[in-house]
């Protein structure tokens, strides 16, 4: 079974998680029990979804943003 990543917007902190593909975008318990975490996006998806905030700031971690 795949290992996905999740981020609970309550602790925010970053999981990851194991489940069958059906279930992936599926909202998720973060290890401090709240049921609300959701499923981290690959950058290509992220642009077209960033109201939540995070993700940009994912995409800064991933490293294709301004070096200096
Ligand atoms: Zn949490």
């Amino acid at each position: 079974m795949p290992v996905y990543e999740y981020y609970c917007s309550t602790c925010k902190e970053k999981f990851e998680l194991r489940r069958s593909m059906a279930d992936m975008d599926a909202p998720a318990a973060c290890p401090h029990g709240h049921a609300d975490a959701q499923r981290t996006l690959s950058r290509f998806i992220a642009l077209s979804k960033n109201e939540s905030g995070y993700l940009t700031h994912e995409l800064g971690v991933g490293g294709s943003g301004p070096v200096q």
